[in-house]
């Protein structure tokens, strides 16, 4: 047990962790969750960085660059499925903006 734990020694924790893992989601979200909220997902952004091919507009609105934060809180598309996702599950809060990070 106490090799185990030493394991862990000097690990940063993931603030959303719980949010992320312990949820009902399928595994495949929290997969894709996991890696947004690290910023590990290849949006053009990431591939542009990377000096790998990519077209910069993003590819759902065709109006902003396709960065995580955009694709998951600044685009009109992803606006749409909050909206639908919120209103399913009954939700009370705010729809997120492109200003406010998406994790919030
Ligand atoms: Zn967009």
């Amino acid at each position: 047990s106490s090799c185990y734990q030493a394991l862990f020694l000097g690990a940063c924790e993931e603030p959303h962790w719980k949010l992320t893992w312990k949820s009902w989601a399928p595994l495949r979200v929290k997969f894709f969750m996991w890696l947004a909220l690290q910023d590990r997902c290849w949006t053009a952004e990431r591939l542009a960085i990377h000096g790998l091919p990519h077209e910069p507009a993003c590819a759902l609105c065709d109006q902003e660059d396709e960065t995580m934060q955009h694709l998951m809180a600044g685009c009109s598309f992803s606006h749409q499925v909050w909206y639908d996702v919120l209103a399913w599950d009954r939700f009370p809060t705010d729809l997120p903006t492109g200003d406010t990070d998406f994790l919030t």
